[in-house]
């Protein structure tokens, strides 16, 4: 620990150029110290505060937790951005139950961001998994039920199969008059989760909720037999006005280059059926102990370094979005961004976000994670984090890949606590990702341009982004230019 500090100074006083090309040692030896504060930061968020929903109490803890954290860590500055979401929403007692041919509760939750629902009781009409053909050989749903099926969650590819599935689903059933959807766990063993299906904030269209995967079997086995379910449901939701929230933001001072920046982030709220530990408790304490280790080791970085923790990630990267659209003026001098949002699985290398022309420069710096295997770059670009809104004003982006680990099964469930969490991973998590910061911020270049409205296009027929923004239902943002770059 001594020797590598001492070879890091000596660096230092033999000029800022060595100090970019060597591996930080003495940055990578910080968040690597046994005992360092992000074991009990993260129990602190996800124990005692719990899951963090921007427009509840909890959300707000969070940020004044972020905001000591950071001062704790040593920041130059601490500071939040007040953003609006248009409604406050909570989950009421959600109550499903078969009535008929048997009783029987249904274990369920509602969709996030879905109206109240009085009790009421309906036939349930199966549409396997929601296809244009299986609504049709359905026949009539007016006013039913329509119980949804999914396959099993393994791989990311089936987690974006089922974001992208819903929302034909969704408009297949407004076309047919339902009045509900029944969306089926891709978990097992009881495992409930919160989804949401409208990517603005705003209210989604049709009542939904979310059975457990055992009982909604059940469901179609009765049906699958010719028995006419009846089910009732109540879903008190609670929505309120425009809520006010924040993202909580830290600066290290750059030097020579502190008119540029780079910028590492993580969303700080959660949803709150779990305790938001792997999404994304475990990152938020990452960043912010990645300003510890990075000023315990005592480096001034020559570019300037923003640590943003976002808030409203989960209604639609809100957060994220919002911070661009203030800081429009200076996407010009926002050299890299750096996002964390996949858990607390070993790196494996890290993808450009479609950004093929800045391989060349990020592969030197990835050198040091040579023996943890952390150096493959690929160029896949990604939509479903706090990176997206800045991608697509052509600012470089970079996301780790990541071995999946626990974090699948666990996304957004009642089984995403702190006890999941791997500390000696997420510890080499932090190491690679603040060795990046320090490399990013001192790099004698830029790590790349900012890319124009028709470069960020020519990505697409590669990364197939356009395909994703179709899927998630915000294609026409980019296309009448209401998000991302216009020229
Ligand atoms: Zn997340």
């Amino acid at each position: 620990m001594r020797t590598s500090r001492l070879l890091f100074l000596a660096l230092i006083v033999a000029g800022g150029c060595f100090a970019f090309s060597q591996p930080n040692d003495a940055v990578m030896q910080e968040a690597l110290k046994p005992t360092t504060p992000i074991q009990e930061n993260l129990r602190v968020l996800t124990d005692e505060i719990g899951g963090r929903v921007p427009g509840t109490p909890a959300m707000e803890k969070a940020e004044q937790w972020a905001i000591a954290a950071f001062k704790q860590a040593g920041a130059d500055s601490v500071h939040t951005e007040e953003f609006t979401i248009p409604q406050s929403w909570a989950e009421g007692d959600t109550q499903v139950n078969v009535v008929a041919p048997v009783e029987f509760r249904v274990r369920a939750v509602s969709i996030a961001w879905i109206a109240s629902l009085p009790p009421t009781t309906s036939r349930v009409v199966d549409v396997g998994m929601g296809s244009a053909a299986e609504f049709a050989k359905a026949g009539d749903i007016t006013g039913a039920i329509v119980l949804v099926h999914s396959k099993t969650l393994a791989t990311w590819d089936d987690l974006f199969e089922e974001y992208f599935r819903a929302p034909d689903i969704i408009e297949r059933s407004m076309k047919g008059k339902a009045l509900l959807i029944a969306f089926t766990s891709s978990r097992d063993y009881d495992i409930l989760y919160r989804h949401i299906n409208t990517m603005n904030g705003k209210m989604d269209v049709i009542p939904q909720v979310l059975l457990a995967r055992e009982d909604a079997m059940r469901i179609a086995r009765l049906i699958a037999h010719g028995e006419k379910v009846q089910m009732s449901v109540s879903l008190p939701n609670v929505v309120g006005p425009t809520i006010t929230t924040h993202n909580v933001i830290a600066e290290i001072k750059g030097s020579d280059l502190a008119g540029q920046v780079v910028i590492f982030g993580a969303h700080l709220d959660s949803w709150n059926l779990g305790t938001g530990a792997l999404d994304n408790g475990c990152n938020a304490a990452t960043v912010i102990d990645t300003v510890r280790a990075i000023k315990a080791a005592g480096v001034r970085p020559r570019r300037s370094m923003r640590f943003i923790l976002y808030s409203g990630e989960e209604q639609g990267m809100l957060g994220s979005l919002a911070y661009v659209r203030a800081h429009r003026k200076e996407l010009d001098n926002i050299t890299a961004v750096y996002v964390l949002d996949a858990g607390d699985g070993a790196f494996t290398g890290f993808s450009t976000q479609g950004r093929k022309d800045i391989d060349a420069a990020l592969a030197p710096l990835l050198q040091p994670f040579t023996a943890w295997k952390a150096t493959e770059i690929t160029n896949d670009a990604a939509l479903g984090t706090d990176n997206y809104d800045f991608m697509i004003e052509g600012v470089p982006t970079i996301l780790p890949n990541q071995e999946t680990a626990n974090y699948l099964i666990n996304y957004h469930a009642t089984s995403d606590t702190f006890d999941k969490v791997n500390l000696a991973q997420l510890k080499k998590n932090e190491a690679i990702s603040a060795e990046l910061m320090v490399e990013l911020a001192n790099m004698p270049q830029r790590l790349g341009p900012r890319l124009t409205r028709a470069q960020i296009e020519a990505t697409f027929p590669e990364t197939h982004l356009d395909d994703a923004m179709k899927g998630f239902r915000i294609w026409d943002q980019w296309v009448n230019g209401s998000r991302g770059r216009t020229q």
